[in-house]
Parts: structure tokens; sequence; C-alpha cells
């Protein structure tokens, strides 16, 4: 039995690998055989996705139904919130985003509530790689609500050369120092014209994470970074 990586009841429930409602913002009209979106699974070619409810599109079962549900519903709406107010916003590099415009007075609860969906799935996407990364603390926040002090957000521009229905999730980019020992695990989460980048690290000493903001340190603005993710290591990919 797979258990939860959340809660450790039986898993028996994938997450969307990116959002449904981030899939209907970035598409106009509806998939089909003949129109169909796509899916880029790991290592394989991108493949052709009929439907939002194609299984193609979700996890592996690696969490349950009630962490994948109410426990985490709020954060799902959270950033469904602040995803349809990126898309229909334009943002050059390096201006800010008012978070009360997009949240009202209510800004520092979604904050954490948009950080703690991606650390669902980016917690999702090390399961299902089968990288070897302990998820305790991100589970612990996740069942908490509280921001997870290992995780750092960057939202930016795309400007990956594709149209605005492209949707992606990147597989996950390791870079380990001399010693062996974890810098970083980066993921990116593209929807058409905006992505979110995730790193998790405990070991940030040489990392750049200027652009990246965690939901303590953001003065009801988050700067919006640039498309470069470069932090001077060689990265190894996994998955
Ligand atoms: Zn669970």
């Amino acid at each position: 039995m797979t258990k939860c990586w959340i809660c450790n009841a039986q898993a028996n429930s994938g997450e969307h690998r990116i959002k449904k409602s981030d899939l209907k913002l970035s598409m106009s009209g509806k998939p089909s055989q003949t129109s169909p979106i796509y899916h880029r699974s790991n290592g394989e070619n991108k493949r052709p996705i009929g439907s939002l409810k194609a299984e193609a599109l979700k996890f592996n079962k690696s969490i349950c139904a009630n962490c994948n549900g109410s426990l985490s519903q709020p954060y799902d709406y959270s950033w469904d919130i602040l995803s349809t107010y990126l898309s229909t916003a334009s943002f050059n590099t390096g201006e800010e985003l008012e978070l009360n415009k997009v949240f009202g007075n209510d800004s520092d609860a979604n904050l954490i509530n948009v950080h703690l969906f991606f650390a669902k799935i980016f917690g999702c996407a090390v399961s299902e790689s089968g990288f070897s990364l302990d998820l305790e603390i991100l589970a612990e926040c996740i069942k908490t609500n509280m921001y997870c002090p290992h995780l750092y957000l960057k939202i930016r521009n795309s400007e990956n050369g594709k149209t605005d229905s492209y949707c992606a999730l990147s597989d996950i980019q390791v870079s380990r120092d001399e010693s062996g020992k974890l810098q970083y695990a980066h993921i990116y989460y593209t929807v058409g014209k905006y992505t979110v980048d995730i790193v998790y690290s405990d070991n940030i000493v040489d990392l750049d994470l200027v652009e990246f903001f965690q939901p303590n340190n953001t003065s009801q603005k988050i700067i919006i970074g640039g498309a470069e993710y470069t932090q001077g290591y060689q990265p190894e990919y996994t998955s």
C-alpha cells in the first residue's frame, strides 16, 4: 500500500500536475482528440491529451482524498485567485505585483495558502520521481497551515517562446555541493505566459534567491522575476 506522503493514510488520490482551472485559463475552448493539449511526462515525448479528466494529467496516487480535498482546498483556492489575476494582468520583469489588489485585505493568509499549494505540487513531484528527499517538514506545514522555511517561490514571465496555451510541470532539477549534500531541488510550473519556480533548499548560503519570496518576508508586494534560473552549480536531473 502506498501511503499518503502528507498524513500516512492510504494514498488513493492523484493531484493534477497542472491544476485543472489553470489548464482552462490557458486554453481557448475545450480539449478534444482533434484539438488536444499536450502533456510531457517524465522521460517521454509529450503526448496529446483529449480531456481534462485524463489520468496522464495527474501525478501517481501519492496522497489521500482528504489531503487532496478538504485539507488543501483553501490552498488551491488562493492559487486560483492569484492565477486568474495573473492571466489577465501583464507585468514586466522587475515590476511589483501588489497583493492587496489580488487578495484584498487578506493577503497574508492567502499568500501562505499559495505557498502551500506549491508545497503540495512539489511533494507530489518528488514522491512520484523517487528522488530521495525527506518530505516530513513539508507535510507538517501543509497539515498545520504554516509556511515551510525551506520552500521558495518566484513568479515570472514564461518567456519560453511558446504560445499562451502552453502548460508544463518540469522535471526535478537537483544540485549538490562537493560533499554530496543537497543544495536545492527545483521545479517550475508553467501556465501560459507566466511560470512559478519552486525551490526547496535547507542549505541556501550560496544560492541566489533575490527574486524568490516566502510568505514571511513579503511586504504586500511580489517582484516579478526574470526568466533565467542560474545558480552557478552544475545541476543533475532526476526523473
Ligand atoms: Zn493524506
